[in-house]
């Protein structure tokens, strides 16, 4: 017997048409490419998508078109997000931190129709003229006052031209909520990059769940920061989630990485609630250290992308009384699979370390995601807070397959193989101990990178820290420290030991430790573990007397 309840479609335009009748004058503040700041309320959110949307079609745009965009976290790529897939486009967004040629690879392989660029990244499209012939549309996501010039690029359009004189109202058409709405591709550390499709319906769940109490720490009446780039898995959905809960959104544009801005944004725009990769919390909170400023009304860092490291957790606590909520998730998750946010009970009544090892794991999975943990011949593990295996997720809001990919590893039995390694303990909560391309194999068991860095981040010399292996005769691999210094001071190895003795066992100990004057990045923000293999190449413990 079927259920008597409509039918009716999960589709995106509902959460512009919500946002704008009920939180209408609740404010999107964007920090512009070409300086100064925009503010407007959702509903002329609303208006101005309803233009682009009509201006699209205007210009010939057709259902499942791709529409690349090169752009920071402002107005215009929100407009963009709601505006194309509102009218059945497939919003498509770019990492400017690519390679040039990823980036054109990326641009051929999706399809691209339209590039929305700021005017930050025309040098960058510029160099890639020879490989665009395939697009027709590209337009500079400024006004007039502002556009450039280009020799290399004919018939630029402007962004504001295409929205003017449009109507400010559209009837956002129905169809099938599983039609594509966005497109972003993995960074592809191996391989080409791969593209994750996302749907209407997928989108509307992830937003449903990512604005669940347990997941999102904010509401009616705060201000959401999104620090992290709407070019990274659809800017963590809270360019979806935040409209749904009416928050207030403060996108930073192009000052990102910017610790001055952020705090400034942080104390004037009132934000409570913020979201980024470790990385921008390190400059953060070092700049308010030197800077003796504080965080205003902040009172959560929503922490993702990479491990958070108790340290952050710690510093924003003591110094600023923010609570940290590390989530898990990826690209292909939409990206978010689970989230370490505990409840008042826990705050209350658990010691500072218990809560903070705590809020160090990755938390609880949404609901909508399951998760499991496997062994290499996929037989299940037990959820006993010591068997580690291989993360497999399945759900609503889980990529089902690569965009034009025939066959992927990743995908078996209606499960997906996420790449992490992890332990879940009784209670389900889950613990990322690495990645299966960054585990450490010594003498046939795994000794977790991510945990060993932890520590090393605790230590006061240590502005940031990698664990790596590195080939040893004896016990295949062992742990190799790799230090980015906080201060001059360059503890020896003798150090490190007696740092680690007690943290963690013995034999997980690193073996030696280098010092580097920068660390090297990904595209997202994470410490590049691939780069420093290949610096480290010929790198030889010395204890590994064989090997010399
Ligand atoms: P990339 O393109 O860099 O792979 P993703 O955002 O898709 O970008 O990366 C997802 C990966 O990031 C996860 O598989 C996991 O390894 C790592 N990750 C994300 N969040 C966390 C977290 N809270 N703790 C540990 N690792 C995380």
């Amino acid at each position: 017997m079927q259920g008597l309840m409509m039918d009716r479609p999960l589709l995106i335009s509902s959460i512009l048409q919500y946002a704008a009748s009920y939180y209408g004058d609740t404010e999107i503040v964007s920090v512009n490419t070409e300086g100064g700041e925009h503010r407007y309320g959702y509903r002329a959110m609303a208006q101005r998508s309803a233009q682009l949307a009509h201006g699209l079609l205007a210009h010939g745009m057709k259902t499942g078109e791709r529409v690349g965009t090169l752009a920071w976290n402002n107005h215009r790529h929100l407009e963009l997000y709601y505006g194309v897939s509102g009218v059945g486009g497939v919003v498509h967004t770019l990492n400017p931190r690519l390679f040039p040629e990823q980036i054109a690879w990326i641009i051929k392989h999706a399809e691209d129709r339209w590039l929305f660029t700021e005017t930050t990244f025309l040098p960058l499209l510029e160099a890639l003229a020879d490989h665009l012939d395939r697009v027709r549309h590209i337009v500079v996501m400024t006004d007039r006052a502002h556009m450039p010039e280009s020799s290399r690029l004919k018939q630029l359009m402007c962004y504001e031209d295409l929205l003017e004189g449009q109507p400010e109202t559209i009837d956002w058409p129905e169809f099938d909520e599983h039609t594509a709405a966005a497109l972003c591709y993995t960074s592809g550390t191996t391989g080409h990059p791969k593209g994750v499709l996302y749907s209407h319906r997928s989108t509307l769940l992830h937003a449903y769940g990512a604005a669940m109490g347990d997941m999102l720490a904010a509401g009616r009446g705060d201000a959401i920061l999104a620090v992290v780039p709407m070019f990274h898995a659809a800017g963590w959905g809270l360019p979806y989630a935040g409209p749904i809960v009416g928050a207030k959104l403060v996108l930073p544009g192009p000052k990102m990485a910017d610790g001055e801005t952020l705090q400034r944004l942080i104390e004037t725009e009132g934000v409570t609630y913020a979201a980024g990769v470790p990385t921008i919390w390190m400059a953060l909170l070092g700049y308010l250290r030197e800077s003796g400023k504080t965080l205003g009304r902040m009172r959560y860092a929503g922490v993702g992308g990479a491990a958070c490291p108790p340290s952050i957790i710690r510093e924003f606590h003591e110094r600023h009384g923010v609570i940290t909520a590390q989530g898990w998730g990826m690209t292909e998750t939409s990206p978010l699979g689970s989230m370490a946010l505990l409840s008042r009970a826990e705050h209350e009544s658990l010691s500072d370390e218990a809560r903070i090892a705590r809020q160090a794991m990755q938390g609880r999975a949404a609901f909508g995601v399951e998760m499991r943990i496997v062994d290499d011949s996929h037989a299940e593990l037990p959820w006993d807070g010591v068997a580690s295996g291989r993360l497999q997720v399945r759900g609503p809001w889980v990529c089902s397959a690569y965009f034009r990919t025939e066959h992927s590893s990743a995908h078996r039995d209606g499960w997906f193989d996420t790449g992490d390694v992890a332990i879940i303990h009784p209670d389900g909560w889950l613990q990322i101990t690495d990645r299966t391309k960054d585990v450490i194999k010594s003498g046939g068991e795994w000794i977790s990178s991510i945990e060993l860095e932890n520590h090393a981040m605790a230590h006061p010399a240590v502005a940031q820290a990698a664990v790596i292996a590195r080939p040893h005769t004896k016990w295949t691999e062992r742990p190799l420290l790799i230090v980015l210094p906080a201060k001059d001071q360059q503890p020896s190895i003798d150090e490190w030991r007696k740092h680690f003795t007690g943290r963690v066992a013995d034999w997980w100990i690193p073996d030696d430790v280098v010092y580097v004057e920068e660390m090297p990045h990904t595209a997202t923000g994470k410490v590049n573990k691939l780069a420093l293999r290949e610096r480290y190449a010929d790198f030889r413990f010395s204890n590994d007397r064989e090997n010399q």
